[in-house]
């Protein structure tokens, strides 16, 4: 797989860009899009060229086997305007290697790195006066990956179309989080979906997270598909719980989907002193630790949030508060991988690429 592109990606530019300051800045989350996008497309045997065109719909004849099959997959990350008034992508690479574990679980084939990384740079770098300037604003990256064999046989695709958008969003400032653990519907089971990012996964867990806000609830704590015991993810965030001073959360076994917000986070909760650990975390121990005073935090940890902090916990009768306090270890965290994100302090794991 070729390492760069082949040929320069071809730019049409929109003769009047879309953006006003309210847009750039002010925008709910992922419901303005910016000025461009990109689009790829695999014949069968080839990519083709990507082209940068202008935000706009995308005609489809209403048989392509995405809409009926579910080979679709998508991604999601940020780019952060940095103090030195530059643009830089947050781990995109994390990003192209899971979609490509995606798009292998779908049976779809890989999409070049040049495609991918490249695509990103070009298009995000056109757009960058869309990356927000005001604290705690960010770009919010989405590619998406599909089938579009115009046939309704049930087989994997030949063709498909790879296509990225962006979106300026603002802070996310959360309450504290409200969560019901799920025990009827589940997420992810053994051998399924649950650690790829397909569009369905989304799909099939909004009849749940609906139920539970119907009961005054923000999302569900998902559970364990055998046994309904062990927590495996908070709504579409990973999870995190300090138990006892240390950080857990639950091992990637193939239930949990592997954020790369996880995975920062265990990188740099041991820098900031608080010890990590990938186990398993059963909801009774959590009610245990927190009767005898050693639960002292649960957070979800994710690119659209980062770090939300979990303030109440239910399970059947039960429930828990978790107060939040001033230098918690959500909050020193995310201070953290903030400054990290906007150059405000130095890069030390190489996780920032320039646009
Ligand atoms: C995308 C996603 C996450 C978070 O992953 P990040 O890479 O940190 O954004 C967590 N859980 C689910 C189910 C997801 O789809």
């Amino acid at each position: 797989m070729p390492e760069t592109l082949s040929e320069p990606i071809a730019i049409e530019r929109t003769p009047v860009s879309r953006l006003t300051e309210t847009l750039r800045e002010r925008s709910e989350f992922g419901a303005t899009f910016s000025d461009h996008m990109l689009l790829a497309e695999y014949d069968g045997s080839a990519w083709t060229v990507p082209k940068i065109v202008p935000y706009g719909p995308l005609p489809m004849p209403p048989s392509i086997s995405a809409l009926h099959y579910g080979q679709s997959i998508f991604e999601g990350f940020k780019a952060f305007r940095q103090i030195d008034g530059s643009v830089a992508l947050f781990r995109p690479r994390a990003n192209f290697e899971r979609l490509n574990r995606s798009a292998a679980r779908f049976a779809m084939p890989a999409v070049p790195e040049g495609l991918f990384l490249d695509g990103v740079r070009a298009l995000v770098g056109l757009d960058r006066e869309w990356v927000p300037h005001r604290e705690g604003g960010s770009l919010y990256i989405r590619p998406i990956y599909f089938a579009i064999d115009e046939a309704l046989g049930v087989k994997s695709s030949r063709r498909y179309r790879f296509a990225i958008l962006t979106s300026p969003v603002g802070p996310y400032f959360t309450d504290p989080v409200r969560v019901v653990a799920e025990e009827h519907y589940v997420r992810a089971f053994p051998g399924g979906t649950g650690d790829a990012k397909p569009a369905g996964n989304y799909g099939g867990s909004l009849l749940a997270t609906g139920r539970a806000q119907k009961q005054g609830f923000h999302t569900v704590l998902w559970l364990d598909a055998r046994e309904h015991r062990f927590v495996e993810e908070c709504g579409m965030m990973n999870v995190f719980f300090v138990l006892g001073g240390v950080a857990l959360t639950p091992p990637l076994t193939g239930t949990i989907l592997p954020g790369v917000t996880r995975d920062s986070l265990l990188t740099l909760l041991p820098e900031l002193g608080t010890r990590a650990e990938e186990r398993a975390v059963a909801i009774d121990e959590l009610f245990e630790a927190h009767a005898r005073g050693e639960l002292s935090e649960a957070f979800g940890a994710g690119t659209a949030a980062t770090i939300a902090p979990i303030g109440t916990i239910r399970h059947r009768d039960r429930e828990m508060q978790l107060l939040p306090s001033a230098g918690s270890v959500a909050e020193r965290a995310r201070a953290r991988l903030n400054a990290i994100r906007t150059g405000e302090q130095p890069d030390t794991h190489g996780w920032l690429t320039r646009v």
